[in-house]
């Protein structure tokens, strides 16, 4: 491996991690600047990725194995153009014909309509219980949530909080779709006890939480300690339990 293969992979790891916080990244300690005028290899990678994660994504993962991946990495990254919308639109066709090819070969297609209905319905209010903006569950080692970084996503993400911890997909809308993560070598982090787990959840969200709820003695709305009895006999706090279940 090359030392520019390596720091193409250590940005996107950056940029993972970035993700999974939910923050914005940090490259020591300067935000990269969005235009043309880098003039090394990392800040160009940084650039692409930064301008479309997907796009760039594809591209580095693909530029040795691709002659179109090749032609707009050399562009961007070795020579410094900054690639036109076409071009950047022609790498995320790529990025997602990748991605459901992958993801038809090791995956059960699978809906979780439930959870994306409740979470809906908490992000819209439930009788005189305004709406939560970003609202979050946690259940089966998983947390459930509206991403903070990206406001205008009407996916759920799902990112995997115990063990072996990361992104693990969405949860599209309309129909509640699981779309699992695949990292850019191709693997995909979530696997069938994961489905199994939001399958459990999906089946009687309510009931679900509070039993998980209960044997944790934490809401698993807003993670908080349960304290009074009421509370820790039913396994959600009285404010959540209100806002996701009416
Ligand atoms: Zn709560």
């Amino acid at each position: 491996m090359n030392s520019l293969t390596d720091t193409a992979d250590q940005v996107a790891d950056m940029l993972d991690e970035a993700y999974y916080r939910g923050g914005r990244p940090q490259f020591h300690g300067k935000t990269p600047r969005s235009k043309s005028t880098s003039f090394t290899p990392l800040a160009r990678m940084t650039e692409l990725l930064e301008r479309d994660e997907d796009a760039g994504r594809w591209i580095l993962a693909q530029k040795d194995k691709n002659s179109f991946a090749q032609s707009l990495y050399e562009q961007s990254v070795i020579k410094g153009y900054v690639l036109s919308e076409k071009q950047i639109a022609a790498a995320k066709r790529g990025y997602d014909k990748d991605m459901r090819q992958e993801t038809v070969s090791t995956l059960p297609e699978t809906f979780f309509k439930g959870i994306l209905d409740l979470m809906e319905g908490a992000r819209a209010g439930k009788g005189k219980k305004e709406g939560l903006k970003f609202p979050a569950i946690r259940f089966g080692g998983m947390k459930i949530y509206y991403s903070t970084r990206r406001p205008n996503d009407p996916d759920l993400a799902v990112y995997r909080t115990e063990g072996e911890v990361g992104f693990l997909g969405k949860i599209t809308t309309p129909d509640g779709k699981f779309q699992p993560y695949i990292w850019r070598n191709g693997k995909i982090p979530a696997t069938q006890a994961d489905l199994d787990k939001l399958a459990k959840l999906e089946g009687n969200p309510e009931e679900q939480l509070a039993a998980e709820g209960k044997r944790l003695g934490i809401c698993m709305i807003c993670n908080a300690e349960l304290s009074n009895p009421e509370s820790v006999e039913r396994g959600i706090g009285p404010i959540c339990a209100g806002r996701f279940f009416g």
